[in-house]
């Protein structure tokens, strides 16, 4: 698409034409008929990228244009192109099946604990348990 004045390429931050000063403000009808602009070619972009206007809405080129829907303009104006989405995140190295079987390295003291504990434990056997059982057997 190109400028009805000159025929000259639209400017995408301009409302008039840099060569023939052509009115190139894009004007938008939204719901109950409430008209918004005038808007340089990028805001009209953005507006549709956000969802304010619609592909069903109707445009016109300057003041005296004619209004046709948002989604009949051609295609070189870019107004329906997606915004490409942000790269997905890395995922998380738990999920790394070489990594998830590997012990944690950055809490030794639990270890340490962990053996504390089985020491304990053993120690209870053997100071209490132990002389019960033997007590038990010889009661018999
Ligand atoms: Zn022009």
């Amino acid at each position: 698409m190109s400028c009805p004045g000159c025929g000259g390429p639209l400017p995408e931050m301009e409302r008039t034409c840099p060569q023939c000063r052509a009115d190139l403000g894009w004007w938008v009808q939204r719901e109950e008929g409430v008209v918004y602009g005038p808007y340089d070619l990028l805001t009209l972009r953005r507006s549709v990228a956000d969802g304010r206007t619609r592909p069903s809405d109707p445009v016109k080129l300057g003041e005296l244009g004619a209004w046709v829907l948002l989604q009949s303009l051609p295609a070189d104006l870019r107004l329906l192109e997606r915004i490409p989405s942000p790269p997905l995140p890395p995922p998380p190295l738990a999920e790394d099946p070489a990594l998830a079987d590997s012990e944690p390295v950055s809490f030794p003291i639990l270890r340490w604990l962990g053996w504390v504990v089985l020491l304990l434990l053993l120690g209870f056997l053997g100071l209490v348990l132990f002389p019960v059982l033997v007590h038990l057997s010889y009661s018999r």
